[in-house]
């Protein structure tokens, strides 16, 4: 008798410790979702995504959330469904983030998003037009009268792109073809012969144009002159930028161009502890972060808390930055 009350207190003891331990964490990790738009799975937004994801969810048993990172359109399709609410998060061209909080060029109808918020810059992102060794293309002006793939609507190339048409008086009439086609399925048409050229903003080294160079005869292009001169000095955004010699085959001398910042942005609707709590499992883990793509190798947290960020940092990323005195 003595002995079964024992067992049962001790049972019971058992069971309220039990419910201490893990009501407490219970408590600490009331489920949250966040889901950070990246771009094709080819690309490197689509590495920064799953890179962040996965640092956020070493430590989701403390702060309860779980974040996911699915392949999208890219920067202004990222922009567009934070805005939508149907994403928290998502990384935009700088040149993107710009427009879409001041309302400009193609975000001019949806008009100014001032509730989109800046969280950090990552990598630079030179704008790449990669060219058949045989269409005779050698600079960017020879695009006009070349079969194209001029990227998917909602890309950040695509929009980018569009911005160079209009400066060079060019329409979707001035190529031979100017087709639209994602990233991930550009280098194959490339090689396959389909078109003679593709655009990619993209950081660098990169899958994808590795892909383009290796799989048939091709070089890296320069876009530069007048046009590219009048954008850079008139946009705070857009920055001269070179793609190095023997980083692709076929391309061993560098290749100017101009580029903009990868972004990682987010807005007022989403809650300044999930963003303190990305940002944190970013910054506590900034060596094992950079590790996990090539073209984050040179990234300075110094830098990607204020370069190319036009938008106001979110609330939750500026009291990360502050507590770690790094602003
Ligand atoms: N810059 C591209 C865009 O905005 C994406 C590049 C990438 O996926 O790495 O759509």
């Amino acid at each position: 008798m003595k002995k079964t009350n024992l067992l049962a207190l001790g049972a019971a003891f058992a069971v309220s410790m039990a419910a201490t331990v893990f009501g407490s964490d219970a408590q600490a990790a009331e489920e949250k979702f966040v889901t950070i738009g990246t771009g094709g799975q080819t690309g490197v937004y689509y590495v920064v995504g799953q890179s962040i994801c996965k640092l956020v969810n070493r430590d989701s048993g403390e702060h309860g959330i779980k974040c996911t990172a699915p392949s999208t359109g890219g920067s202004i399709d990222n922009i567009n469904s934070i805005r939508s609410g149907a994403r928290n998060m998502g990384v935009a061209q700088s040149d993107w983030q710009f427009n879409a909080y001041e309302g400009k060029s193609k975000f001019e109808d949806q008009g100014a998003y001032p509730e989109l918020r800046a969280v950090f810059s990552v990598h630079p992102e030179p704008f790449t037009v990669v060219a058949r060794a045989d269409s005779g293309i050698t600079k960017f002006e020879d695009l006009k009268g070349k079969r194209v793939n001029i990227g998917n609507p909602g890309s950040g190339q695509r929009g980018t792109m569009e911005v160079l048409m209009d400066k060079m008086g060019w329409t979707m009439e001035d190529f031979a073809l100017a087709s639209e086609l994602k990233a991930a399925e550009q280098s194959a048409a490339l090689c396959d012969n389909k078109v003679d050229a593709i655009i990619y903003t993209v950081g660098h080294p990169s899958g994808s144009i590795q892909e383009a160079t290796t799989s048939c005869d091709s070089v890296v292009v320069p876009v530069t002159g007048e046009v590219i001169d009048g954008l850079v000095e008139a946009n705070p955004f857009y920055a001269k930028a070179t793609i190095p010699g023997g980083m692709y085959k076929g391309s061993d001398e560098d290749v100017e161009t101009f580029g903009v910042l990868a972004t990682f942005v987010s807005s007022t609707d989403t809650d300044p502890e999930t963003v303190y709590a990305v940002v944190s499992a970013v910054f506590e883990n900034f060596d094992r972060f950079k590790k996990l793509h090539p073209a984050f190798a040179n990234l300075k947290p110094e830098d990607m808390i204020k370069n190319g960020l036009s938008a106001p940092l979110h609330d939750g990323a500026a009291k990360y930055f502050k507590e770690k005195n790094m602003m």
